[in-house]
């Protein structure tokens, strides 16, 4: 293990002390999950039920209650490329805000593609290859999945195909780029191509898109096609699994820091990055630990702070199994805000079990406030975050703000899923003035909720 003082900035290991397996917080919840339903018969859908879509292996990691699953030496070699991942100490963050707090972030920008996605594309796209599927088909909003898995199927030579959101397929044309550099095709969403994509065309022909329309364009596309299946870069408990080598790096990483977190704040869109970064912590609440942990979202999307527990599609077109989950209902169309990767209407089930269950807490900030607390960021520590990021990082800050006042030296932990450096089109809206703040109307939110499908039971 490498060693370090508790006066460094950065506090890092080596390739030795990567994680060997991914933790699977479904050993240790204290309730079990309820299962995905098939969506034609609301009976809970087994492995047939889920192949046309994902391998056999991703389809049992789903269901797996192995506290610990082994992380395959060809998905090792490449996290090596970037993993692990630097654990920062905000010290001059800190010194600008003076607070007692001690401010630390997990930054997973370090990847190729910017941000945590590949943890999971690169596993994703090993267990397809390995049974036989050389073609990916997936949706991206922003376009940080869609890259993540461009990237990875160029690592195990594979085609993909990815459906982007038509509204950051426009805003974002260097996302884009990214995946053609990596050799992956791209096409706006709601598309010609799919009837999920043709029916909302021929309903509203500038439709802007919405994440759940890609996937039901992307789903379809791989259900139809037998060379071909569909991977999701969030919400599926095997997502989350993946997720866990940030959290156990940055365990190791608080051991050489000689401290540990009182609180940890982390963005949440369909919730992998937050739970990566939370379940081996987690764990230790469970144990006893006493630790805050706080899931940030948009104030245009929120999930866990007005959304319901209740099962609903993964999808607008109602193609995926029923998932209980925190959702908006699978109608919601998100405003145009300048997250895209926090713009969908469902949470990951094991995120939004654990807040049912109380082991986490939610919060919601408008965007002018993240990007005020992400140029704050930028001018002490360097480093752009992401407009998803900065959700934490605002949340963060706010907290080390409370310290000031309190006088606590408490141990924050952000979760900075990426870098910004895609996103400058958002930061120029932002100095221009342009961004609005906005808060997605009850009476849309209620209207959304009542078209859920009932479950019986
Ligand atoms: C996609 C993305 C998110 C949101 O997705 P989660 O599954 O909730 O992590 C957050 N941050 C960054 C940088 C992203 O690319």
């Amino acid at each position: 293990m490498a060693t370090s003082s508790s006066s460094d900035t950065k506090f890092l290991l080596t390739e030795a002390d990567m994680p060997p397996a991914w933790y699977n917080i479904l050993a240790d919840l204290p309730e079990p999950m309820s299962p995905p339903l098939h969506p034609g018969t609301g009976q809970p859908a087994g492995p047939d039920d889920l192949s046309p879509l994902f391998p056999m292996e991703l389809i049992l990691q789903e269901v797996s209650t192995d506290r610990f699953i082994d992380i395959p030496k060809e998905v090792q070699d490449v996290y090596k490329l970037w993993r692990p991942t630097p654990l920062y100490r905000a010290r001059r963050l800190e010194q600008h805000l003076g607070t007692p707090a001690k401010i630390f972030y997990k930054y997973e920008g370090t990847s190729p593609a910017g941000s945590h996605k590949p943890n999971t594309a690169v596993a994703q796209a090993f267990y397809n290859k390995v049974a036989g599927i050389n073609r990916l088909v997936t949706e991206t909003g922003a376009g940080q999945w869609g890259s993540a898995l461009a990237m990875s199927g160029a690592f195990f030579d594979m085609e993909v195909k990815v459906f982007m959101v038509r509204v950051s397929f426009e805003q974002k044309p260097y996302r884009r780029a990214l995946m053609q550099a990596w050799g992956a095709s791209c096409i706006p969403s709601p598309s010609q191509e799919t009837e999920a994509g043709r029916r909302i065309l021929q309903q509203e022909p500038d439709s802007r898109g919405s994440l759940g329309i890609a996937i039901s364009e992307a789903v379809e596309e791989a259900v139809t096609r037998s060379d071909t299946n569909y991977s999701l870069g969030s919400v599926l408990n095997h997502v989350m699994l993946h997720q866990t080598v940030i959290g156990q790096e940055a365990q190791k990483q608080f051991e050489l820091a000689d401290t540990y977190p009182d609180v940890i704040y982390g963005c949440v869109g369909g919730g992998s990055n937050f739970a990566g970064l939370i379940l081996p912590f987690m764990k230790e609440r469970i144990d006893g630990k006493d630790i805050r942990i706080v899931a940030v979202e948009p104030t245009a999307c929120p999930t866990l702070t007005k959304g319901t527990l209740a099962y609903d599609f993964g999808d607008t077109a109602q193609s995926t199994p029923l998932m209980k989950m925190h959702t908006l209902g699978h109608t919601f169309m998100p405003a145009g805000i300048h997250a895209g990767g926090l713009r969908y209407h469902g949470m990951a089930p094991i995120v939004s079990k654990l807040h049912d269950l109380g082991l986490i807490e939610a919060q919601a900030l408008p965007q002018t406030a993240i990007f005020e607390g992400a140029v704050q960021f930028a001018r002490t520590e360097g480093i752009v975050p992401a407009p998803e990021a900065a959700h934490a990082v605002r949340a963060g800050i706010d907290e080390a703000v409370r310290c000031r006042e309190s006088g606590e030296e408490k141990t924050i932990l952000i979760g900075l899923s990426g870098h910004g450096n895609f996103d400058m089109a958002a930061y120029d809206e932002y100095f221009a003035g342009n961004l609005v703040d906005y808060e997605h109307p009850q009476s849309e939110i209620d209207e959304a909720l009542s078209r859920l499908p009932t479950v019986a039971g």
